[in-house]
């Protein structure tokens, strides 16, 4: 089959590559693929596990054994990390996956894709250099992507996050993130990942109540905090990311008649983290795999059995999250607390971000275990204070 795929980084380079190895032709469209993509490129364990790749490509990366997490009130923790986060640089992944597509048949054309129309059985892609007729589209081109627009509508606002952040070139502290999460009611937070030699900064929120300014001035604050050495020069990038509602992701379509969507496009992120380079390339090898199965439209029942949950519970989880109280304080510093007491809290989350437990499997264990959760808190509690 003739595949034409707009978007050429995470979904869309690997959705190539795993085409291509099939036997279809693929046509890869992006005109800025080169370009640094706004991300802190954190991968987490269950992605590394999953796709023996990262580790045999010996892309330069940092691995994160601990957390340091702290509550708007200064309250902090640090939650150590068995199963390290792995932090690359965007553009090293991006462009290793493109080249791979095109060393495995696909053909790249750095072009914008600027229209797309259905004639019958086939569709025809426009851009600057011309028309391109394909038999399958898909739209891998993020967050604001063209061809969800064209076939099923852009995100909702409602379902949108905006991020702001910058890199520090000269700032580098090996081995650990921190994660600032902010006043009750703010629906994100702010991190700073180590790459190999430099820092990236960013802070994440849901758009309505998110301001550009607002964002930029609690990541300044952040940094003249932790990096004072940073210097005052820095470039700052602003992105959108989806973070679905419930509703939206139940009731969205990304699959139809010879088309589909991957990764941002098809608003595959966790909506309580952001996480989404796990499901960008999840989503790629998905359709792919009903590709070969020689029915595309599984694409649809695929994606829901394999991620669709673990994505529902976190949006539930995120109102209450970022706003819910428990015993007169925020549920934030509570779980920060529960994060320095209990060695089991520890074990659970470094799970839960490691993909070893889904967040159904996490809550059945904080209420199962939770009289041991309690126990430990209250010896360490007894112990160190
Ligand atoms: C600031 C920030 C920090 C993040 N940090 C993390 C993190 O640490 N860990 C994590 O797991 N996730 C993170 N994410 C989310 C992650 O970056 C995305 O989920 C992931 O990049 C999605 O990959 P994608 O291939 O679907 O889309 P993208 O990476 O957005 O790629 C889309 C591509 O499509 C191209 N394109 C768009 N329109 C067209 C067109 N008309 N024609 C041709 N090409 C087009 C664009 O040029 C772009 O190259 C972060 C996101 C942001 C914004």
């Amino acid at each position: 089959m003739k595949i034409g795929i707009v978007g050429a980084r995470l979904a869309g380079s690997y959705a190539g590559l795993l085409l291509s190895r099939l036997g279809h032709e693929v046509l890869l469209f992006d005109h800025a693929a080169e370009e640094e993509k706004p991300c802190g490129g954190g991968v987490t364990f269950k992605a590394i596990r999953k796709m023996p790749w990262f580790a045999e490509s010996s892309l330069p990366h940092a691995k994160i054994g601990t957390a340091l997490l702290s509550a708007h009130d200064g309250y902090a923790g640090s939650l150590l990390l068995p199963h390290p986060i792995h932090i690359f640089s965007r553009r090293s992944i991006d462009s290793h996956l493109l080249q791979w597509a095109i060393q495995s048949g696909t053909r790249f054309l750095p072009e914008r894709a600027l229209h797309f129309a259905k004639d019958r059985k086939t569709w025809r892609i426009k851009t600057k250099a011309g028309a391109f007729e394909v038999d399958y589209l898909v739209g891998a081109d993020g967050a604001n992507s063209s061809v969800r627009a064209a076939l099923v509508g852009r995100h909702a606002s409602l379902d949108l996050s905006l991020a702001l952040g910058c890199v520090l070139p000269n700032a580098y502290h090996p081995g650990t993130v921190r994660i600032a999460f902010q006043e009750s009611g703010f629906q994100g937070y702010m991190w700073s990942f180590p790459r190999v030699d430099q820092t990236s900064v960013g802070i994440i929120r849901r758009l309505p109540g998110a301001h550009a300014s607002d964002l930029k001035r609690r990541v300044e604050e952040f940094i003249a905090v932790h990096y004072p050495d940073a210097g005052d020069e820095r470039a700052f990038y602003a992105a959108t990311v989806p973070c679905l509602r419930h509703r939206s992701l139940i009731q969205q379509r990304v699959c139809g008649e010879h088309w589909a969507l991957l990764g941002d496009a098809a608003g595959f992120t966790d909506p309580l983290t952001a996480e989404g380079i796990y499901y960008a390339l999840r989503s790629a090898e998905l359709l792919a795999d009903s590709f070969h199965r020689g029915d595309p439209s599984r694409f649809e029942t695929r994606w829901r059995m394999d991620f669709l949950a673990d994505l529902e519970r976190a949006s539930h989880w995120r109102d209450h999250v970022f706003t819910g109280m428990v015993l007169s304080r925020t549920f934030i510093r509570r779980s920060l607390q529960a994060v320095r007491y209990s060695g089991v809290i520890q074990m659970l989350l470094d799970n839960l971000i490691s993909g070893n437990i889904s967040y159904k499997v996490l809550l059945r264990n904080l209420v199962f275990r939770s009289p041991q959760i309690l126990a430990q808190a209250l010896r360490r509690k007894l112990v160190y204070d």
